[in-house]
């Protein structure tokens, strides 16, 4: 073994310098994050929607001993509570020893995905094939949803109150729906147009069937004919479709990529990579110090606006609900709250160097990012996180060998965007972001390394357990 330098020692003192995960973790726990990831997959294929997401959880939860909250009731430490907003939003909450007037520790992500939503009035046949009319939900690349197997997903309520739930082309054997797109051969006025233009949000069309009822001569025979297999299938007519969530999503199940098998391509990382190890790591602290709170929300995508995103009142209302148990304000418990914001951020991606600082760049494989503030332009809406709260997580990380990096969301000047973190924030709480670097984000086919993964759920779990 040849000696280090002293330049080299002194580099290593004093230069930050993250390193591939990998060089931090010993091959059992290399083992231990691919064998995660084994649950990540199952997950990804399983919840595709935030309400698949919010039931899968909440079943798990339940298996975990954890209750539904009652506001009414008085808890012990190491007591587990869930609350479910509206089937699409789930807190889930471990009482710690401490009171909660010494805060509680939050760790907030979300579970709905960028996706093509049916309009209320979807269904129609154009020169004898049917279509579902959408309209897209966050921000999508419209280029990358045609020519892709979508699968169907979501809930019908009938007027009667009952309702059916709705997945379609996940198994096998199940007919698959597209969004049909120009040949080459005759798309010289399509492909000369802008990327963002190529393709209009209007004709994100889904073909859903081509054969007419019967052999009666008619017009939207084809029509009739996909609405008597609905009738049948899920005994709904038209109208049915006004009081429903159906939302269209790719097909694909999450995949291993790269002939070293070191991450995982699949539809909806965001935000599922931080949500499902912030789930894994509130179910592994048992006995926690400081009260646990673990939030997987819904409409982050579209900007938490609506009674299940983050802007509602909901977790303010669940704060001070618990503070209630205890004879406290919920203001006092927040004010001593602190938070992550977990949620993803950009990969740098070699082939797109230009749009990012390398110095401030998010590199799959360094570990989860530490974003202190996002926005745009002038870090317009952002959240800030303070400085001595920084110093705090970082210590939190480095003491748990968590491995983390600093990262922006671009250049300067770029673009940007925005989390969760503002509107809790916004509640008098300490919070920073901190999620798992994507490559291709958005995208219907994203990319995320499996030790990042595995990081998040280490790094989420040192937090609850301070
Ligand atoms: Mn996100
Ligand atoms: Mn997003």
């Amino acid at each position: 073994m040849s000696e280090k330098t002293q330049a080299e020692i002194l580099k290593e003192e004093l230069f930050y310098a993250p390193d591939h995960a990998s060089y931090l973790c010993d091959e059992a726990e290399i083992a231990q994050a691919d064998d995660f990831c084994e649950g990540y997959k199952d997950f990804l294929d399983t919840c595709k929607t935030e309400r698949e997401a919010a039931a899968y959880v909440t079943a798990l939860a339940r298996n975990e001993g954890y209750v539904p909250f009652d506001a009414k009731a008085s808890y012990m430490a190491g007591d587990k509570v869930y609350y479910l907003n509206r089937s699409k939003a789930l807190i889930l909450c471990t009482f710690g020893t401490e009171s909660l007037e010494n805060g509680v520790k939050i760790v907030a992500s979300h579970i709905d995905s960028p996706r093509l939503d049916l309009k209320p009035n979807p269904l129609y046949e154009d020169s004898e094939l049917a279509f579902f009319k959408t309209h897209y939900y966050g921000g999508i690349k419209k280029y990358q949803w045609t020519a892709i197997p979508l699968s169907l997903h979501g809930v019908i309520c009938r007027r009667d109150g009952s309702s059916v739930t709705v997945n379609l082309g996940e198994d096998e054997g199940d007919p698959q729906f597209v969004v049909t797109d120009l040949l080459p051969h005759l798309d010289r006025k399509q492909a000369s147009k802008p990327l963002e233009e190529a393709i209009a949000g209007e004709n994100l069309n889904i073909l859903v069937g081509s054969r007419p009822f019967g052999t009666d001569k008619g017009s939207e025979m084809v029509k009739l004919n996909i609405m008597k297999l609905l009738n049948e299938k899920y005994g709904i007519t038209e109208a049915d479709f006004l009081s429903a969530e159906l939302e269209i999503v790719p097909a694909f199940k999450a995949r291993d990529i790269g002939f070293d098998r070191s991450m995982i391509g699949s539809y909806g990382h965001d935000d599922r990579v931080c949500a499902y190890p912030s789930v894994m790591a509130e179910f592994a602290v048992k006995n926690p110090k400081y009260t646990t709170v673990t939030v997987i929300t819904d409409k982050e995508e579209t900007g938490s606006d609506g009674n299940t995103g983050l802007q509602s009142a909901y977790l303010k209302h669940f704060i001070a609900d618990i503070a209630k148990t205890q004879g406290l304000c919920g203001r006092d418990v927040l004010r001593a709250s602190e938070c992550l914001s977990a949620d993803v951020n950009a990969g740098f991606d070699p082939t797109y160097p230009s749009v990012h600082d390398k110095l401030n760049a998010a590199f799959i494989n360094k570990g989860i990012v530490v974003t202190k503030y996002t926005g745009s332009r002038g870090k317009g809406g952002t959240s800030d996180a303070n400085a001595e709260y920084m110093a705090k997580i970082r210590n939190i990380f480095d003491s748990g060998k968590v491995a983390w990096q600093t990262g922006e969301l671009g250049k300067v000047d770029e673009g940007g965007g925005g989390t969760v973190a503002k509107y809790v924030a916004n509640l008098g709480v300490e919070v920073v972001d901190v999620g798992v670097p994507v490559l291709s984000m958005h995208a219907p086919f994203e990319v995320v390394s499996k030790l990042d993964v595995y990081m998040a759920y280490k790094g989420f779990r040192a937090f609850l357990e301070q």
